[in-house]
């Protein structure tokens, strides 16, 4: 045991006053080891966290950059699906036009050739390898193949889009052509050209034609010869007869005179469609022309106690045109007759002739039956005849109006029509007034 003296003691203090001090300085830092010990798990931690974060966004990245690519080889499959299927829509159309019954021409927007089908080739007898030659080429120097000259022709005198045109080659060669325009989504894509044959079928009107046109000729002679009979029985050059067979003869003789209008409806007819239909022209005045003939009429439909009026707007200048006059006759004695078989018994007629921008009009106003709407576009068509019409009068060849119409466009005229079914209808024609007066003149207009 030491023994403390009293110069240790203060020493001893001082000794113990520094372990207290220096046992302080470790609390303390051992309190600083415990903070930073906290502070330093904390930043871990946090650390810890942050990483875990950008590890979750990292990966939804990648799902989301998956998913993209998953998207984009989707949109791939399907561009290249819309691609093959594309294709495959433009072999079927290339395959419907190159083996399509027509002939066919494709132009594109610039109206430039750009295919041509086979049956074109064939129908048109273009040489082989000249089919190509023409591909890139406009419709107007298509003429370069001098087979095509005529379609080029053809299509030049038309504007466009052309209908049904009637393209005559040969006996062996007749189309109609036509030629549209082709749309788009987005607006004119080109220009379709159709040749369809119809040699056969021209051959089997022609054939028609001639056969009609044989018989009306062969029945002619027989029918005057009963005629001529019938009259002289009547008049009573070959005896004496009673009424009872007067009755009957008169019957025979009306029925032969419809026979005789059939026959001569039907020459004409196959006149006009044989292209012989022969015009002598002649300057007259169709004002009177239009008189005489309405003024022949008046006996016939007081019979049925229809009234004919004639309105004279014309004063005393003179209706002057160049027709041939026979024809017109028979187109104004078409129209009044008409206008007396399909209006009922009170009924009346107006017959008018005047002159209206350079053209006589002849115009024949009826307060009959009128024509249906749904009937309009047949009026003027060969042996066409309305169902009111037929109901009201039996007899009737639906033939007049259609020979009217090419008497009257033969002449540069025009023929039409205004009605209101069930009140009457007005058929109108216009012939040109010549611009220096002539003498008659034979043509064929037809
Ligand atoms: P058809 O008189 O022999 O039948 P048309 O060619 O002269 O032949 O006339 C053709 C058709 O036009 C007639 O069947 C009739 O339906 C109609 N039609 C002609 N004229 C008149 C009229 N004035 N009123 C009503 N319908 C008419």
């Amino acid at each position: 045991m030491s023994k403390i003296t009293n110069e240790s003691a203060p020493v001893a203090v001082e000794n113990a006053r520094n372990f207290a001090d220096q046992t302080k300085e470790v609390e303390i830092l051992e309190a600083d080891l415990a903070a930073a010990d906290d502070k330093s798990r904390e930043i871990a931690e946090s650390f810890e966290k942050q990483i875990k974060e950008q590890a979750r966004e990292l990966r939804a990245k990648i799902k989301e950059s998956e998913d993209s690519r998953v998207a984009l080889m989707n949109m791939l499959e399907d561009m290249e699906d819309l691609r093959r299927r594309a294709e495959e829509e433009k072999e079927k159309t290339l395959a419907i036009i190159a083996n399509f019954s027509d002939g066919l021409m494709f132009f594109d927007a610039e109206e430039n050739l750009e295919l041509v089908n086979s049956r074109m080739e064939v129908y048109f007898e273009i040489p082989k390898g000249a089919g190509s030659k023409i591909v890139g080429k406009k419709i107007a120097d298509l003429g370069v193949v001098p087979a095509l000259k005529p379609l080029v022709e053809l299509l030049a005198k038309e504007s466009k889009p052309v209908f049904r045109k009637e393209l005559f080659m040969s006996e062996k060669a007749v189309f109609e052509v036509s030629l549209s325009d082709i749309s788009g989504f987005h607006g004119k894509i080109g220009s379709l050209l159709i040749a369809h044959d119809i040699t056969r079928e021209k051959s089997v009107e022609r054939m028609k034609t001639e056969f009609v046109s044989i018989a009306a000729h062969q029945l002619r002679t027989p029918i005057s010869a009963i005629k001529w009979t019938l009259r002289m029985i009547l008049d009573g050059d070959l005896g004496p007869i009673n009424s009872e067979q007067r009755d009957f003869l008169e019957k025979t003789y009306k029925s032969n005179e419809r026979m005789i209008v059939l026959i001569n409806d039907l020459l004409n007819v196959t006149r006009i469609e044989e292209g012989r239909l022969i015009f002598d022209l002649a300057l007259v005045d169709m004002g009177k022309i239009a008189q005489s003939l309405a003024v022949s009429y008046i006996d016939i439909a007081k019979q049925k106690n229809i009234n004919i009026e004639i309105e004279d707007s014309r004063g005393a200048a003179l209706l002057e045109a160049r027709v041939d006059v026979e024809k017109i006759k028979l187109v104004i004695s078409n129209l009044i007759e008409n206008a007396i078989k399909y209006t009922p018994a009170g009924g009346k007629i107006i017959v008018a002739a005047g002159e209206i921008g350079g053209n006589v009009e002849v115009a024949v106003r009826d307060t009959g039956m009128g024509i249906p709407a749904s009937q309009y576009e047949r009026i003027f068509t060969k042996y066409f005849r309305g169902a009111n019409a037929v109901k009201m009068e039996t007899e009737g060849t639906g033939l007049g109006l259609f020979i009217a119409k090419n008497i009257v466009e033969s002449h540069g005229g025009k023929i039409w029509f205004e009605s209101v079914e069930g009140r009457g209808a007005t058929f109108f024609f216009t012939i040109p007034k010549p611009s220096s007066p002539a003498g008659g003149e034979k043509t064929n207009v037809a």
